[in-house]
């Protein structure tokens, strides 16, 4: 089995910080690329550079340090992936990304292998706005570079549409009541196996994620369901490394995906307290081709996001032994930016 020892990652927030801190454990060094100076998982990596992601210069530089590649954010340019790729290693495969970064070919994409999604309609200009009120009330989102509710507007009658200017592509969810929402944590190494970690239940709040916890409540079949999903779509991309597959459970207790992630996720930050391998370990360890470890989970727990300036209750504080607090050591606390988190073991 060969392993890589100088792993490179392209994005620089919390989850490279994360990802640098893991690698660190298993003897992996790491290089970080990133277009944000500040960028926080400079604290943690070995290397740090700074460049648009489209600086062929900077990024040929950054791929001669390293032995493999990944990266922490979904929509980087694919032709940056690919290039990249002529020289070393990218996990997850760029191909997965071209998928991913966009909601419709996302949706299209999950629909053919049979699982089940809100209804949808792809909306390119004004004349796709006939014949669409079964999906209203609706959420329309821009198909590519949303996050956290960006880009995305409700839609509670037609008329709502009247004001939109089609410069962007959308897609027109039909909006459901949701009785919960769940994710999935898969890791599939480069063998073909997978790791999966128990579902997580989620709480949003304005579209933003609030808090996830473990075990989650939900019934056997769910839960089958949700994992059983998650490896045939990991098996289908061809998937190396961690991905999240985040869900929704409507009225009827129908289990349906609402997007997937290409990448270590929000909602999977309790394994790193709550599991004996968290998934950015486990991210590691399938892109670097190290020996796979069976995630198992040692207590029950929640994890509270921290946003914007309520960092500021929480720097300073002192905590429990079962509680693990998460500075994300961001510069500026803007509104809606995630800043650190909160996990609370339930011993
Ligand atoms: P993002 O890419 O910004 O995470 P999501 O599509 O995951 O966007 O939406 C964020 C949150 O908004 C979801 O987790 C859910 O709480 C709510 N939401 C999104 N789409 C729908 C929908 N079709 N019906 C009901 N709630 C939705
Ligand atoms: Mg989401």
């Amino acid at each position: 089995m060969s392993s890589h020892k100088v792993l490179g990652i392209i994005g620089g927030g919390q989850l490279g910080s994360m990802l640098c801190q893991a690698a660190k454990k298993l003897g992996v060094e790491t290089v970080i690329y990133c277009d944000d100076i500040n960028s926080p998982a400079q604290n943690y990596s070995k290397n740090f550079i700074c460049a648009k992601y489209n600086d062929e210069t900077k990024i040929k530089e950054f791929t001669k340090q390293v032995d493999v590649v990944t990266f922490e954010f979904e929509n980087i340019p694919v032709p940056t992936l690919k290039k990249i790729q002529e020289m070393k290693p990218v996990y997850p495969d760029p191909n997965v990304n071209f998928i991913i970064q966009n909601r419709s070919k996302e949706k299209n994409f999950i629909n053919e292998l049979g699982i089940n999604t809100v209804d949808y309609k792809n909306i390119k200009s004004n004349k796709d706005l006939e014949n669409i009120e079964k999906l209203v009330p609706g959420i329309l989102k821009t198909t590519t570079l949303g996050y956290d509710g960006k880009g995305q507007y409700i839609i509670s009658n037609a008329k709502d549409l009247e004001n939109i200017d089609f410069k962007n592509e959308y897609i027109l969810e039909k909006k459901i009541n949701l009785q919960k929402e769940i994710s999935v944590i898969i890791t599939r190494y480069q063998n073909g196996n997978s790791v999966v970690y128990e579902p997580i239940e989620n709480i949003h709040k304005d579209q933003i994620l609030d808090n996830s916890k473990i075990p989650s409540n939900i019934d056997q079949k769910i839960a089958n369901q949700s994992k059983n999903n998650a490896i045939k779509l990991a098996n289908e991309l061809n998937y190396v490394g961690t991905m999240c597959v985040e869900y929704f459970i409507d009225e009827n207790n129908d289990l349906l995906i609402n997007e997937i992630a290409p990448r270590v996720h929000n909602s999977g930050h309790l394994t790193i307290n709550a599991y004996n391998i968290s998934q950015f370990e486990s991210h590691v360890r399938s892109v670097c081709n190290l020996e796979a470890i069976e995630p198992i989970m040692k207590s029950a727990a929640i994890m509270q996001n921290i946003i914007g300036e309520d960092i500021f209750k929480y720097k300073n504080k002192e905590y429990k032994s079962n509680e693990f607090f998460f500075d994300y050591l961001k510069k500026v606390a803007k509104p809606k930016r995630k800043m650190g988190h909160l996990t609370t073991l339930k011993i």
